[in-house]
């Protein structure tokens, strides 16, 4: 067993992509509710104010511009996407496949007996492509950060195009900028960067995206029930949920949004994960044995960066290892990319000094190991 000295440990040992930390002081904040909100009907007003909060909050920490309206529901952003195949795509989509949930909506899509065949726009995992206007296409589906391969990539909307821009924002909103004008969906679960937990998703929607969804709910397509926008956007507009929602989860994204709202709103959360990035890439760059995976420095996300080490040297899984049993937690690399590296969080709640601390961390077990 490597003991790491105690004066090196991070405060907090949390790291994981999701779910990720969730700060203390939200978990006190729900705590103090735990008799008048917890166990309360989510059709009375006590639990709809906190709907409202948050789809106010929201809208203000994107800069919503008129018209955007902010949706939930239940199911996490996988839900999400069997919703958006049901009820934002018209005829065909477009996706740009760069990892291993960019892929997954790309799957959903093409599974659909009523859509036709989506294109695809692939690029190398640790790359991004970028979206071509397409004629053919009505729904241009983007992913803000791949967190199976740390890469984030700008969202613009192709030039030219009259499609709706849809983007997977799950482990982006609430760390990276955007401007909300170049998007018609943005859409995420609250256990990233909100430090939530799952079960939820949420939505940002233009007023294009509003009357696509209304058009195909009233159309004859079959939509189950649970999975229609149509339904979803009613309920939404009464601070409601279609069936009963985690009411802890939409307390703890709460707490969140108003944390970040109170500091300066996105651009500060932003600027803190751009701290936390400088640390760690900063560290990697100077390593003998550790090196970004993501080539491209603007590509390289600023809310889960990817570490490849020295295979010759040493084997990730074993420092990741280490670090679990010294309570530094869910450093391992996403399975499926199959990569000697470590994978980090670098969330809004995640402070950049347990960044830097974390890096100490790791140069100590690399150090033991050898
Ligand atoms: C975590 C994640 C998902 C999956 O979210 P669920 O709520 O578990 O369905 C999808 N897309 C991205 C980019 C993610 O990071």
């Amino acid at each position: 067993m490597i003991n790491i000295p105690t004066d090196l440990l991070p405060l907090d040992g949390r790291f994981g992509c999701g779910p990720s930390k969730v700060r203390p002081e939200a978990v006190a904040a729900l705590a103090a509710v735990g008799t008048d909100y917890l166990g309360t009907s989510h059709r009375q007003a006590r639990v709809q104010f906190e709907v409202s909060a948050l789809r106010n909050g929201i809208a203000e920490l994107f800069a919503l511009p008129d018209g955007y309206e902010v949706l939930l529901g239940n199911g996490g952003t996988t839900a999400f996407w069997d919703a958006a195949t049901f009820g934002l795509i018209d005829h065909c989509s477009q996706h740009l496949r760069f990892g291993e949930f960019s892929s997954k909506f790309a799957d959903a899509a093409a599974a659909a007996p009523f859509l036709g065949q989506p294109s695809n726009i692939v690029a190398e995992p640790g790359t991004h492509p970028l979206p071509v206007a397409d004629a053919s296409v009505d729904a241009y589906c983007l992913t803000h950060n791949e967190t199976s391969t740390g890469v984030a990539m700008p969202l613009h909307r192709p030039a030219g195009a009259e499609g709706l821009v849809l983007v997977d924002a799950t482990s982006a909103a609430g760390g990276l900028r955007f401007d909300p004008h170049e998007v018609d969906v943005y859409y995420f679960a609250p256990q990233k960067c909100l430090s939530s937990d799952g079960g939820l998703w949420l939505a940002a929607v233009s007023p294009a995206a509003i009357e696509r969804i209304e058009r195909i709910a009233a159309s004859d397509r079959w939509v189950p029930a649970s999975l229609d926008l149509g339904i979803a956007l009613d309920n939404s507009r009464k601070d409601q949920t279609y069936n009963t929602p985690a009411l802890a989860t939409i307390f703890l994204a709460n707490q969140q949004v108003d944390w970040i709202n109170q500091h300066g709103g996105l651009e500060w959360a932003a600027r803190r994960c751009d701290e936390s990035a400088e640390a760690i890439y900063g560290w990697a760059e100077a390593s003998s044995y550790a090196t970004p995976f993501v080539a491209l420095t603007e590509q390289r996300s600023h809310v889960v960066a990817t570490i490849d080490l020295d295979a010759d040297l040493v084997d990730a899984n074993v420092v990741s290892k280490v670090l679990r049993a010294n309570g530094v937690l869910d450093t391992e690399s996403y399975r499926k990319l199959g990569r000697n590296q470590v994978r980090v969080a670098l969330f809004p709640s995640i402070d950049p000094a347990d960044v830097e601390a974390l890096t100490a961390c790791i140069d100590h077990v690399v150090a033991a190991l050898a």
